[in-house]
């Protein structure tokens, strides 16, 4: 049954009620009084008047317009939606961490220190690195952080180098860090196969070359099989890797990216290692190198000393500060509790089952949605909409607002840029058989109608608050009044 408040798509302000109040301030002329005349407003604030009871109303309602993890499935994968346990929340909570004062002498943080040292030194065997930095507030900032560090270390070289290779597959982010740096970025294209052209790469390797970014797995979901000569070729031009590992829940406990010759890399914790993060935020990066990079990093970092830990700032070669104190200090203790609750063993059932879920929906959809590469791929898949539906005019985007319809939420569309027409699932690896089989099935069921019914896709959604957009309409002319 719908309730008839959840057909009201008034605004609150035009629910108001003259007089009508949810909070009652005690003798409001004897405040008024007390404050300084030429600050009081001349006429009172266009304010909704409503109960408390309305505004309950009014904001539950509109909660339950939107998808959450917590109601539906996101294949948008770890990017913004893989589960979270509550768990971790109840430990970021705990008293001595959240209400921590950032000033506080390190006598008075010994718990957090110790917290951070000991993160510090599993993610760095998690990655077969030598140092680390938890300071980045997320991954992008990490990968500015990681670019600082390699100009501090040519720097101290006194090597000149001017340009940053990224791959036509690395995230966005890649190559919007490398000209914020003030480096050149140079693109190079992949294979067929969806992996770095090892021609191409040599092509445009040389004495300029500072950094190789590699995305792993890439945007295409697809593993760099040929890393370790990559990353030699990169090396014997005197260049530094850097591997975007934000997506690290694809090879956690299978592969250590140190030891295959990345000499810089990032994690985004709030990914890989839980935390709530749709819609922007926070997030807690982590730039993990092999030593010769390790005394230019951010500072502070974490030393032992004595029986307890200390501050560590380093010398003067460090790049300084990228983040107030230590960081985003509340992801970092959801991630060190995510660490604790999983065993070594378990670290490699995560990828495997991140690796699992992505497959076992390419291969129940590429009949109708064809896949972008023939092998199989790591924690997403990339697909696309099939002859059939674009003979009957039919695009990415029609699939997906179908979907909603139909109770999923869309996968990321039209990314990466470099497959026409992109549908890219992650399912990630808490999502269930049972719901996989349901999201299957709602994919094979708009392919069907798509064929039967065309028109029924172009118009979707149908059953959502908000009908299709005039998305040019939108951008063009944005409605940003009431
Ligand atoms: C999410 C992501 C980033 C950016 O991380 P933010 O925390 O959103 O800044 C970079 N690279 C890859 C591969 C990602 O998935």
């Amino acid at each position: 049954m719908i309730c008839l408040s959840e057909l009201d798509n008034r605004l609150s302000i035009e629910k108001s009620d003259p007089g009508r109040r949810g909070v009652m301030v005690k003798n409001p002329l004897k405040a008024k009084a007390s404050l300084p005349q030429a600050l009081l407003r001349k006429a009172a604030p266009r304010l909704p008047e409503l109960s408390e009871f309305d505004v309950v109303r009014h904001f539950t309602r509109l909660s339950r317009l939107n998808f959450s993890l917590d109601t539906h499935f996101y294949p948008l994968g770890s990017c913004t939606m893989k589960y979270n346990p509550r768990f971790n929340e109840e430990a970021a909570a705990l008293e001595g961490f959240a209400g921590l004062h950032p000033l506080a002498h390190d006598s008075s943080a010994q718990g957090t220190l110790e917290l951070l040292h000991d993160l510090s030194a599993r993610l760095c065997e998690l990655c077969g690195m030598d140092a680390i930095t938890l300071q980045p507030a997320a991954g992008a900032h990490s990968e500015f952080t990681g670019l600082l560090t390699a100009k501090a270390y040519f720097e101290a070289k006194r090597e000149t180098r001017t340009e940053i290779i990224v791959p036509d597959s690395a995230h966005g982010t890649n190559p919007a860090t490398a000209s914020m740096m003030g480096f050149a970025t140079v693109g190079i294209n992949s294979g067929p196969d969806g992996k770095v052209n090892l021609y191409d790469l040599k092509k445009h390797l040389n004495s300029r070359t500072a950094v190789l970014m590699l995305t792993v797995p890439n945007t295409l979901g697809i593993f760099e099989t040929n890393i370790e000569e990559i990353c030699r070729l990169a090396h014997a031009a005197g260049a530094l890797v850097y591997m975007d590992g934000a997506n690290f829940n694809a090879m956690i406990g299978m592969i250590k990216p140190g030891e295959l010759g990345v000499d810089i890399m990032h994690l985004n914790t709030h990914k890989t290692f839980s935390t709530p993060h749709g819609g922007g935020g926070p997030g807690a990066g982590a730039i993990a190198v092999k030593k010769a990079l390790a005394p230019f990093l951010p500072v502070p970092l974490v030393k032992k000393e004595g029986a307890g830990y200390a501050s560590d700032f380093g010398d003067k070669r460090s790049i300084g500060k990228v983040k107030a104190f230590f960081g985003n200090t509340g992801v970092l203790v959801r991630a060190y509790a995510y660490l604790l609750a999983h065993s070594a063993a378990e670290f490699g059932e995560i990828a495997r089952c991140a690796i699992i879920n992505a497959n076992y929906v390419r291969t129940l959809l590429k009949d109708i949605y064809p896949s972008y590469s023939a092998e199989y791929c790591m924690h997403e898949c990339v697909l696309t909409p099939g002859a059939d539906l674009a003979a009957k005019g039919l695009k990415t985007l029609d699939v997906a607002k179908r979907l909603l319809d139909l109770g999923f939420h869309a996968p990321t569309i039209y990314f990466p840029l470099i497959v026409h027409e992109a549908i890219m699932i992650e399912p990630t690896e808490t999502e269930s058989r049972e719901t996989l089989d349901e999201f299957v099935a709602a994919m094979r069921a708009v392919h069907a109608e798509g064929l039967a019914d065309p028109q029924k896709l172009k118009d979707a959604p149908h059953n959502m608050p908000v009908k299709r957009l005039d998305e040019v309409q939108a951008a063009r002319q944005p409605n940003l009044h009431w």
